[in-house]
């Protein structure tokens, strides 16, 4: 269970590793932001970190999006990052309600969230999902099927904004095979870039190895246990439920 005061407490140190990874990268200090992963978490506990001055939240599944968005519906410049893996006939709510898209990885999705982000919406910023691990059992594209899949997303602007890349790299891995990961990710996004493209965001990095991440240039990293605690055992992250 998320304790209100214990979190906005984590919720600082957190954001003090970031602050220092940053530092220690000779990177500017407001060049990763915090996205905090608030899945299996109540809403309360959204709340009294949106108090504490957090904005965006992460969530894996649908159905805790859609139950939460509709309860903090109060909060102004809430913004609600999809982080999860995400089936077709479930995108029609994610466009509705999220902000961010994390996990896009193959065409049906983006085209089906591009024609149901509502017309009165902003754009929905999206980011590939990529399997830089490897792993058979991880959602994600390949690294090969990366740049043809942000040709297409960015041909469904203005509804979709394609922002850059995400990854979820393998858990178990030794931290200089981890770096590897973080790192591959990093020159991915650097060759769409050098392809012509204008894109911002590496989304990667999690409370474990969120320092990691920095130093190879993640620009957002999600963050859920080091604030909220340990989560009921369910599913691995990246896993559909
Ligand atoms: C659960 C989850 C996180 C947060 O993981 P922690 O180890 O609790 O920080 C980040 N990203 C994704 C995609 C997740 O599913």
């Amino acid at each position: 269970m998320a304790d209100p005061d214990k979190s906005s407490i984590a919720l600082d140190h957190v954001r003090q590793g970031i602050a220092t990874a940053l530092a220690q990268s000779g990177r500017a200090s407001d060049a990763c932001d915090l996205l905090a992963v608030s899945k299996t978490f109540p809403a309360t506990a959204i709340r009294s970190l949106y108090a504490h001055g957090q904005r965006a939240f992460g969530e894996n599944y649908v159905q805790e999006l859609v139950d939460k968005a509709a309860e903090l519906a109060d909060l102004p410049d809430l913004a609600w990052h999809f982080i999860g893996p995400l089936q077709s006939n479930k995108t029609r709510q994610v466009a509705a309600i999220a902000d961010w898209v994390h996990s896009v990885d193959r065409a049906k999705i983006a085209e089906r969230l591009a024609e149901q982000r509502p017309s009165e919406l902003a754009p929905l910023n999206v980011c590939i999902q990529v399997n830089v691990s490897g792993e058979a059992s991880k959602s994600g594209c390949a690294p090969t099927e990366a740049l043809a899949l942000a040709q297409l997303l960015l041909q469904l602007a203005p509804r979709l904004r394609l922002r850059g890349l995400m990854c979820i790299p393998d858990p178990a891995a030794a931290p200089v095979a981890l770096r590897a990961q973080f790192a591959a990710l990093r020159q991915l996004l650097d060759d769409l870039n050098r392809a012509g493209m204008v894109l911002d965001t590496l989304s990667m990095g999690m409370s474990a190895d969120l320092a990691l991440a920095i130093a190879e240039g993640a620009t957002m990293v999600r963050v859920g246990s080091a604030i909220f605690g340990a989560r009921k055992p369910t599913v691995a992250p990246g896993e559909a439920p």
